[in-house]
């Protein structure tokens, strides 16, 4: 079967299987020698779930438990992050971390201790997460937390699914009053004045700056700031509107300069007209890409890449206006471009956040994107900044070391459980691990 990521840039031929139960995945573990790599729903953008042999953990999907007086919900972890929501929101409960799409089953949540748009209060998803369920190298199966196999639980949360096949998660749910979200949109003239937003509203409970990098001169890295909070309103959530999905490839070429100055222009304007706070779905706020299914094909054939770093608060200024520069001068198109505050890291090796400021910049796959990356690779780690795994593409393993100074006592856990050649993804080959 042929697999690929989310920018759709590298495609292998891998033998897939598709267990519906744990007893399937401990069989296939016990019966198959050899590295395999389990896999959710591929919203990672890269190569870490890309293996020439898969678990694809989509047919484990059930709920298993929920507690409606403690908000504990326990679920296979093929169960996508939208369809949990879908449970527990006219309930009246609420997962507190969520990344920027529905479509991320809870297996591949862990695996990349996701973050949303309010890291720097509640931290990652492994801040939710009680208890798992792991299926080791021999086919045991163990379930970990913070006091029990406690070194195996924090290496799996951001261990990019290289400890153990996750089957099943616990996690902790907090109330909520209303599925609307207030939303305020404040328009940021350039990258100054979109720090300073940023800075000014940080105790707002999501904040999130989309910025436009079609710009040059005065307005380089002007932005709209949206800010959410919870609303209070019982009113009933309107019906989802169902999503559009893009049928096929758009022909290469079709995102170049004109076409992404046009639509930042148009972007740009419909939010910075919308000053006025508006009450929105909860899917609305947390979720814009997934209005349009298969948005991805929009890049053509050829894919694209999503570039995330996270650079320290003190660095980020000066080190956003070099890439910032990089990225409008160069010859790469940049449609896309985000950038959030994230709180202190913690203590699972390989997860992504630490305090500081993280920019996300898609790139259509052009001659000269791979280039480009490494440039503003090595300026993030000449920053003491990372790079996200679940994002990356192509990072050197020096710089993942650079960036993951704690890699080795993630090694040091896989080892000790019997991981080491028993889990691996291209990216895990690349990146030396
Ligand atoms: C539109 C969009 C917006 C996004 N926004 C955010 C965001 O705001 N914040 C953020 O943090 N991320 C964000 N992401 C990234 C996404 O949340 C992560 O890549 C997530 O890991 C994808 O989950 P998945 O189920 O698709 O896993 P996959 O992409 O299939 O796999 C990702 C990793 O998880 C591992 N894995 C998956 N399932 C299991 C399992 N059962 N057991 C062990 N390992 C497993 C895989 O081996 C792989 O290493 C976004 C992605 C998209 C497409």
């Amino acid at each position: 079967m042929l697999i690929s990521g989310w920018g759709r840039h590298t495609r292998i031929d891998a033998d897939t299987a598709r267990p519906a139960t744990a007893t399937a995945v401990r069989a296939l573990l016990a019966a198959r020698d050899g590295a395999l790599l389990a896999r959710g729903m591929c919203r990672s953008y890269g190569d870490a779930s890309l293996a020439p042999r898969i678990l694809d953990m989509t047919a484990l999907d059930r709920l298993i438990a929920f507690d409606a007086d403690s908000g504990l919900f326990e679920c296979d972890a093929g169960l996508r992050l939208a369809e949990l929501l879908d449970f527990c929101v006219p309930r009246g409960w609420w997962l507190p971390v969520l990344p920027g799409t529905g479509a991320v089953t809870v297996g591949g949540a862990i695996a990349a201790d996701v973050h949303g748009k309010n890291h720097h209060h509640v931290g990652g998803f492994g801040t939710a997460v009680d208890a798992l369920d792991l299926v080791l190298a021999d086919g045991s199966r163990l379930r970990v937390s913070r006091d029990a196999h406690a070194d195996l639980f924090q290496a799996t949360l951001g261990g990019m699914g290289l400890t153990g096949v996750i089957v099943a998660a616990r996690l902790r749910l907090v109330p909520l009053a209303s599925p609307w979200l207030e939303q305020r949109v404040l328009p940021a003239a350039n990258l100054d004045e979109t720090l300073a937003l940023l800075a000014r509203h940080a105790d707002a409970s999501y904040s999130v700056a989309w910025v436009d990098l079609s710009r040059r001169g005065a307005h380089r890295a002007r932005a709209l700031i949206m800010l959410g909070e919870h609303a209070d309103t019982r009113t009933s959530p309107a019906p989802h509107r169902r999503p559009l999905t893009l049928p096929v490839d758009l022909p290469t070429g079709v995102i170049n300069r004109a076409t992404v100055r046009a639509f930042n222009a148009l972007y740009h304007w419909r939010g910075a007209g919308a000053a006025t706070p508006r009450t929105v779905h909860y899917s609305q706020y947390f979720f814009p890409l997934d209005a349009l299914g298969g948005w991805n094909r929009l890049y053509g054939r050829r894919g694209f890449v999503q570039h995330q770093c996270v650079l320290p608060f003190e660095c980020a200024p000066r080190a956003l206006a070099e890439m910032i520069g990089t990225l409008t001068t160069g010859s790469v198109p940049a449609p896309l471009a985000v950038l959030k505050a994230l709180g202190p890291a913690n203590d699972h090796p390989l997860s992504f956040p630490m305090a500081g400021l993280t920019f996300a910049v898609d790139l259509p796959m052009t001659a000269d994107t791979q280039a480009l990356c490494a440039r503003l690779d090595d300026l993030v780690a000449d920053h003491g900044g990372r790079l996200y795994l679940a994002k990356d593409a192509s990072m050197s393993a020096l710089n993942f070391r650079r960036g993951y100074p704690r890699w080795e006592a993630f090694q040091a856990v896989r080892e000790r459980y019997g991981a080491l050649t028993r889990f691996a993804s291209l990216q895990s080959r690349r990146l030396g691990l």
